[in-house]
């Protein structure tokens, strides 16, 4: 195997079993290695550290063990067996849900490797090319640890792999009916619906963001389905509208989806059909969030002239006033540099929210930045109730769920945080 070498004292974290080594630590390589393949990591007197996949890039390597063992078939199966038993614990696969992360990259000891498990068919998705490199082996594995419980992997790494590797990867299907395939395209006779907690949603292999559906926030549309009884909800960046579902079954009086794209709103108002076929209590809209917003009045405006209750806001046909919000929006922070711009930006939407939303609202605010801390995205909250001139009370601090694991050693891991909060 080829052999990377570290500066002197470069191998600290590594001995935290932090599973990256940044570019920046590498002292020379032995080997001429190529994108993808599999290096030994060692100290600069040459002893073992640790082995993982090289990559281009400011990550050099991704660390798959600390001990010094093949990265074989048992290896596979020995991680994603671990993998699976873990979600086993959990238990989520039980209770009317079908579809779950199976495997979380660093969370599960694989960096660079998702699996979302939607009913029998996984979908795998590379984010390193060593992880692409490897993909028939994982494959393989997964296949000899789920048994029957899986029929299908389509392989979508189309647009998680670096550009520049020019791996020519297409999106497809690698088993299909238990068969390895090459099919490109998802065969018809596929069932491509979820069920996440009995409701069932139409997944978009294909074309979907990430692998189809976010399953991150399953726990947390639950809980917006506890709260929605009787309430008015808006629910803002829908995508395939999981809350609007659950606010629809939790007894919300009416529900606003609303997504800049035309195809997330085709998508939910199919999912609101597959559930509530013909629920006149929904309706979805194709706007910018933030021009929707500036379209409802400011609560305060209007009831200091006495209009809360009379003034419909009738071009949305809306009859008054949101009183449960979600606020789910895309990664603001893709990157550490553009973490100040992305504070202003949450600030921004959860003032603009909270000064629609009457007494007695509740807001769900999220934030899926990695470079994003939970401290920075609480304090953009606070400066959002401050501008809004409102009284705030934190209800429920959110996260990733148990199929979302974080590596203790590994805490840039921990990118899903939510605040709910009680608008006075
Ligand atoms: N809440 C969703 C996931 C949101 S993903 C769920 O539970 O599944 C973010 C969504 O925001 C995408 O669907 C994207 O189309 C939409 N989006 C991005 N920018 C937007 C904007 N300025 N206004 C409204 N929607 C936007």
């Amino acid at each position: 195997m080829k052999t990377l070498y570290l500066h002197k004292g470069k191998d600290e974290s590594l001995k935290r079993y932090h599973p990256w080594v940044f570019s920046g630590a590498v002292h020379h390589m032995e080997g001429n290695p190529q994108e993808g393949d599999l290096v030994r990591v060692v100290n600069n007197e040459g002893s073992f550290i640790a082995v993982g996949h090289w990559q281009i890039g400011s990550i050099a390597v991704r660390v798959l063990s600390f001990e010094d063992r093949p990265i074989d078939h048992d290896f596979w199966v020995e991680k994603l067996q671990s993998a699976y038993n873990v979600r086993k614990l959990i238990g989520v696969m039980e209770g009317g849900n079908d579809t779950y992360r199976l495997v979380h990259g660093e969370g599960d000891n694989l960096p660079g490797l998702v699996v979302d498990m939607y009913g029998k068919t996984a979908v795998m998705q590379a984010h390193s090319v060593g992880m692409h490199v490897d993909r028939m082996k994982i494959a393989e594995a997964l296949k000899e640890v789920m048994g029957e419980k899986l029929e299908n992997i389509y392989y979508k790494s189309e647009t998680t792999l670096p550009f520049k590797a020019d791996l020519g990867q297409e999106n497809g299907f690698i088993i299909h009916n238990s068969q390895f395939t090459i099919h490109n395209n998802p065969p018809s006779d596929v069932d491509n619906i979820a069920v996440e907690n009995g409701l069932k949603f139409h997944i978009d292999w294909l074309k979907g963001q990430k692998t189809g559906f976010f399953v991150d926030q399953r726990d947390n549309r639950s809980l917006v389905e506890h709260y929605s009884n009787g309430r008015k909800v808006l629910n803002m960046f829908c995508y395939t509208g999981g809350f609007s579902v659950y606010a629809l079954r939790g007894g919300a009086q009416l529900v606003h989806s609303v997504d800049s794209s035309q195809k997330a709103v085709d998508l939910v108002n199919a999912n609101v059909e597959l559930n509530f076929p013909g629920d006149a209590r929904h309706k979805a809209f194709a706007e910018d969030a933030f021009k929707f917003l500036d379209s409802v009045p400011n609560y305060e405006l209007q009831v200091t002239k006495e209009q809360a209750n009379k003034t419909p806001n009738s071009e949305l046909g809306t009859p008054n006033f949101y009183d449960l919000v979600i606020l789910d929006p895309p990664a603001f922070a893709k990157h550490r540099d553009a973490v100040r711009h992305a504070i202003k930006g949450y600030t921004k939407l959860n003032a603009r929210a909270m000064e629609k939303m009457p007494q007695g609202s509740i807001l769900f605010t999220f934030s899926c930045s990695q470079a994003i801390s939970k401290d920075q995205f609480r304090m953009a909250v606070f400066t959002a109730a401050t501008l809004a001139k409102k009284k705030v009370r934190i209800l429920h601090q959110l996260h990733q769920p148990a199929d979302h694991p974080i590596n203790i050693y590994h805490p840039e891991g921990e990118y899903l945080k939510g605040l709910v909060v009680y608008v006075e």
